[in-house]
């Protein structure tokens, strides 16, 4: 039994079962490189990129140095009218980071922030273009988008709405999922399956709506949350045609899916296709302080602020921790160690290796589908009839118990490595989940 100087109860847990969890915790004290230590002393080989942001494994030297150097030397600076390098730094680098035309950068604290912000900026954009009336903001089942109220109503979790389902955004609707399995199981990369689902953009919801009345299409290039779903080829190509047919901002969010994980520096880069705004998190600063950025297209910058009266302030928007130093400090230190050890490259590189090793678990119990891109994987089980979620749910703790961090939601296993990973802790990762698997038959 652990010895703790701390009390588990006033913690209120997200997105967590606090009554069970509090019976029986999981606790991580440290981390280095590909692992977690446990409280009781174990290493955890973390197959999930902490909650899919450590990119480049845990208490990275240089981030770590950085970090600290900031915290000693400028600890706060107020963003609003008033300014100080870090943030101007950060967005020069996500520009020459980001593909053409990606080039202003609001920065937030995390990824809901950055979504809502998002979604604020396209409704701002509409408005000083002189069409106001598009307000419509077209989200996706099973999209996973956040928890503020802007990111919760575009987003298509059900559970995720039940509880505030009265109260969420108005003007919102939803295109299908793109996950099918009587097509698209064991699929490798993206499937051949299913690019028409982007047409119910225009057949039914321009249809309904009318397109002078949509301000915005979100989505996440591969939805992550909900399970790995990858874009079927030529689905995020049919939708970039149908808004630019209409006018409609189109919005990647990628606070997932960039910053390598797909095997590219972007998930835009990977399918080749340009969204008007980028949500990014997580990995811009390899996790270790939180930050958010919007990336706009020139075009939204310019036409919102040139818009405003001279002198006036031209969105009204930000946060107290917009930029805050610690996190600049951590984002660039962390493009950094990126850069300088290739791990947007080692990704693509790794990605062939990794791709077999998860579709080695084809066959067995109980597992429905293997499907994957880049260093990003999910793995699906059959549900138990009578006990949904338990299935996964007990791989989950079996590999805990075994050394393994991997992720579950739903009855579907993700797995995200840091792409710092080795072939030989791919092997660890897979050899363990396979044992669960077969354990729990
Ligand atoms: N968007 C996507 C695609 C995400 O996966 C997440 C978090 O997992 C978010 C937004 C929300 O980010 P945060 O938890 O930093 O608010």
């Amino acid at each position: 039994m652990t010895q703790r100087d701390y009390d588990l109860e006033t913690f209120w847990i997200p997105f967590t079962s606090n009554r069970d969890f509090k019976a029986a915790p999981r606790l991580l004290v440290a981390a280095q490189d590909m692992h977690f230590i446990a409280e009781d002393g174990r290493e955890i080989l973390d197959g999930t990129s902490g909650l899919w942001c450590v990119n480049a494994g845990h208490c990275r030297p240089k981030i770590v140095a950085a970090i600290r150097r900031q915290a000693a030397e400028l600890d706060y600076g107020p963003i609003f009218q008033m300014g100080h390098p870090g943030p101007f730094k950060v967005a020069e680098r996500l520009k020459q980071l980001l593909p053409g035309g990606l080039d202003y950068s609001f920065l937030t604290n995390s990824g809901s922030e950055a979504v809502d912000t998002a979604l604020k900026i396209a409704l701002a954009w509409h408005q000083a273009r002189g069409e106001p009336q598009r307000r419509w903001l077209i989200g996706r089942e099973r999209a996973y988008h956040g928890v503020n109220f802007g990111g919760t109503s575009v987003g298509g979790i059900a559970i995720n709405r039940k509880a505030f389902s009265g109260n969420l955004l108005p003007y919102i609707d939803h295109l299908p999922h793109t996950h099918n399995l009587e097509h698209n199981a064991f699929t490798r990369g993206q499937p051949a399956w299913g690019a028409q689902l982007a047409d119910e953009l225009e057949t039914r919801i321009i249809a309904q709506h009318g397109a002078q009345n949509i301000a915005a299409v979100i989505v996440e290039p591969m939805a992550g949350s909900t399970g790995v779903l990858v874009p079927p080829q030529g689905y995020l190509e049919r939708l970039r045609a149908i808004c630019d047919k209409y006018g409609i901002l189109l919005i990647f969010d990628e606070v997932i899916t960039g910053f390598g994980r797909v095997g590219a520096p972007f998930a835009c880069d990977k399918f080749d296709v340009l969204p008007d705004l980028i949500c990014l998190a997580k990995g811009l600063t390899n996790g270790a302080v939180p930050m958010g950025a919007v990336v706009a297209r020139k075009k939204i910058y310019e036409t919102i602020v040139n818009a405003a009266p001279e002198h006036a302030i031209e969105l009204f928007h930000g946060y107290t921790y917009t930029g805050h130093p610690l996190a600049c400090a951590a984002a660039l230190a962390s493009l950094d160690v990126f850069r300088e050890e290739k791990l947007f490259e080692r990704s693509a590189e790794l990605a062939p290796y990794f791709e077999d090793a998860v579709h080695a678990l084809r066959g067995l119990p109980h597992v429905i589908d293997v499907r994957n891109i880049g260093l990003v994987a999910g793995i699906e089980l059959e549900p138990q009839a009578d006990a949904p979620v338990t299935r996964a749910f007990k791989v989950f703790q079996r590999c805990f118990e075994k050394g393994v961090l991997i992720r579950t939601t739903g009855d579907i296993i993700a797995l995200s490595p840091p792409l710092i990973i080795g072939k030989s802790q791919i092997d660890e990762i897979i050899g363990k989940l396979g044992d669960a698997l077969r354990y729990h038959n």
